[in-house]
């Protein structure tokens, strides 16, 4: 078998609400690349990247030169060809290869009739578990609905994700607030589910003296852990010194260098595996398996995915012999998937793991045209601006919070 051609797709996919964060706001909508390898035997591969446009199209396109006629099984090798350690220094492809990664994958999983779980070692369980991942948000631009800034209004979230999907992890996203307003509205939902674990990430905009405060004030707490308070392994080793909770991150320790460095001086207790971030499903494995040898938790991250990112996610959860925490997922976010048959359905707070052959999902085309049509109407949107505050920009360490009692609607294109 040999790839025979690549293709990209960007596409916008609405959310029920906007989606506060530390940094900004997912402005409604994700923007993905969704990419098709196609094999000269006719198979397609999916994979997916988040961001997009015409330079990631252009990416995909001029990563045709180096693989059409390349044997989508030998994997390793690709890795090397496009995003090898030191020739990548100007062009960096991890997220590329990723992308390409999952289509390989998914090709050799349909040519071989298993799907990919089974190629990387096989399934350990049938269903992933997921956390609930609560947002501040905006409300929808659609019909107004949805807003999420008050404690009540975080805790009816929860309520009603709790309802519909089952969650029994609840995480919450701040760092859009000052911290002392989150404790509280952190506080009240895990108050509300005294038997479910929760777990808080503010996406490290805090000091390292504020982590450690809201630290010592939710040690009382069901807490899996807490999620990058703080940016840089320094500050996380002096809060992991002061505060009785396990420390995880999706920031710090985000390759195989920093993996090595964390073990040898350990500054965090739990490595949220991202099959983008990680350069595929397979770096996650590798880094899974460190992480077992030096007894450091791990767990699934989300960077915010569709239907096929989810479906690595979920081959991903199903491998792992030490996944020991509920995964992250955007998904149940969304109001709608570009994979044949909608989007994924959640029981019991899980997803089954797909057991058709490769990845197990298959692209609707009618969505994508109908996506990637809305993705050319709006284009991007800046991940890292406020749409209720044009021109504010965060430091690290933060002080400029937003205002919880600031309810004027914001204007955001859809
Ligand atoms: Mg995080």
């Amino acid at each position: 078998m040999k790839i025979a051609d690549i293709r990209a797709t960007t596409v916008t996919v609405p959310l029920e609400a906007p989606l506060r964060h530390a940094n900004g706001c997912h402005w409604g909508r994700f923007v993905r690349t969704i990419v098709e390898v196609e094999a000269d035997n006719g198979l397609i591969g999916l994979g997916e990247m988040g961001g997009g446009g015409e330079s990631a199209e252009a990416v995909f396109r001029a990563m045709k030169a180096y693989l059409v006629g390349h044997d989508p099984a030998r994997i390793e090798e690709m890795r090397f060809l496009i995003a090898n350690p030191t020739a990548s220094l100007y062009n960096n492809r991890t997220q590329v290869l990723a992308a390409l990664e999952f289509a390989c994958l998914d090709i050799l999983g349909q040519a071989w009739g298993i799907p990919v779980s089974e190629i990387l070692g096989g399934r350990l369980r049938e269903r992933v578990p997921f956390a609930s991942y609560l947002f501040f948000r905006y409300s929808s631009p659609e019909d107004g609905s949805g807003e999420v800034r008050s404690v009540e209004q975080m805790v009816e979230l929860a309520r009603g994700l709790k309802r519909r999907f089952g969650f029994t992890t609840h995480k919450m996203k701040g760092g859009v607030f000052h911290p002392d307003y989150e404790l509280e509205v952190f506080n009240a939902v895990a108050r509300e589910f005294p038997h479910d674990k929760v777990r808080f990430d503010p996406n490290a905009v805090w000091s390292t003296e504020q982590a450690i405060r809201f630290g010592k004030a939710v040690e009382h707490l069901n807490n899996d852990y807490l999620e990058d308070p703080v940016f840089g392994l320094n500050g996380m080793r002096r809060t992991r010194q002061m505060v009785r909770i396990p420390l995880a991150t999706n920031t710090v320790v985000v390759n195989f260098e920093q993996l090595a460095a964390n073990a040898l001086d350990t500054a965090v207790d739990v490595i949220l595996l991202d099959t983008t971030f990680w350069g595929g499903i397979r770096a996650c494995i590798k880094a899974a398996g460190i992480c077992e040898a030096f007894q450091l938790g791990v767990a699934v991250h989300s960077s915010g995915e569709l239907g096929i990112q989810l479906a690595t996610m979920l081959h991903l959860g199903a491998v792992l012999p030490n996944l020991s925490f509920a995964a992250d997922a955007h998904y149940h976010h969304l109001t709608d998937d570009i994979i044949e048959g909608g989007l994924l359905p959640y029981r019991c707070g899980s997803i089954e793991v797909p057991k058709s052959p490769g990845l197990g999902v298959k692209l609707n085309r009618d969505k994508l045209k109908q996506y990637a049509e809305l993705y050319k109407r709006l284009g991007g949107y800046p991940y890292d601006q406020d749409p209720g505050r044009p021109g504010w920009t965060p430091l690290i360490p933060n002080d400029r919070w937003a205002d919880p009692s600031d309810g004027r609607p914001v204007k955001i294109p859809h």
